[in-house]
């Protein structure tokens, strides 16, 4: 489970941030880590199903994550969206406060976005920031940056996006060093086509396809 891993590998502080999964059998419905508890403590019990819909709850006795009307105009939006995780990870969080997008300053980003953008600050849970959100994700951008709050990742699965999330906070943490150390210079966008055509081919030829590590009830 995702949740469980966030919270073993400390990625965001506190009891800050969220993830979900679309039901794997059933596309119009959610699954999401519930409001207000610690990582450590999140078990499979404590997750909420919810209509993408409506955002009605379907299962669950605990309360939903603030953030499930970001999670839920993600996935009414996008079918193509199988996975959600936001994050108050250090350097994502660092950029987002002065309004810096991650930039391609390293190729390892290439399969999020040719750079990450900040979206306009908004209420944390609101279903103005779910709209800003879900209008700023594209089949080609796979996160942003929340301004003076954090990152939204998405994915095939929660733990597509979770390494999509991984992938802009390390980027985040090399181009805050970056920009300390001197001017940072950014790939192309052509530099990163390049790349993400080779990704194609990266790897072992056994390794499974994102889809397959998507947990059999579609639980984050
Ligand atoms: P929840 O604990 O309600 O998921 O909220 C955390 C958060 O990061 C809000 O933006
Ligand atoms: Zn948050």
């Amino acid at each position: 489970m995702v949740a469980e891993r966030i919270g073993a590998e400390g990625s965001t502080f506190g009891l800050s941030g969220n993830v979900s999964e679309r039901d794997a059998g059933d596309p119009g419905a959610f699954w999401i880590t519930p409001s207000g508890v610690a990582w450590p403590e999140i078990r499979r019990a404590h997750l909420v199903q919810l209509a993408v819909s409506s955002g009605a709850v379907q299962q669950g006795t605990l309360r939903p994550s603030t953030e499930w009307r970001m999670h839920r105009a993600l996935y009414e939006r996008h079918p193509w969206i199988g996975g959600v995780v936001h994050l108050h990870s250090p350097y994502a969080t660092i950029l987002s406060v002065i309004h810096e997008p991650v930039r391609a300053v390293h190729y390892q980003m290439a399969r999020v976005g040719n750079e990450v953008p900040v979206v306009p600050y908004a209420t944390y849970g609101t279903e103005e920031l779910a709209q800003l959100v879900r209008d700023a994700i594209q089949p080609e951008q796979r996160a942003v940056l929340l301004a003076n709050h954090g990152l939204v990742a998405v994915g095939s699965s929660a733990a597509d996006a979770y390494r999509a999330s991984q992938e802009v906070e390390w980027t985040a943490r090399i181009q805050y060093h970056a920009m300390l150390a001197g001017s940072p210079r950014v790939l192309t966008p052509a530099q990163l086509d390049a790349v993400r055509a080779a990704f194609k081919d990266y790897g072992q030829a056994w390794q499974p396809p994102d889809d397959a590590d998507r947990s059999p009830a579609g639980e984050p």
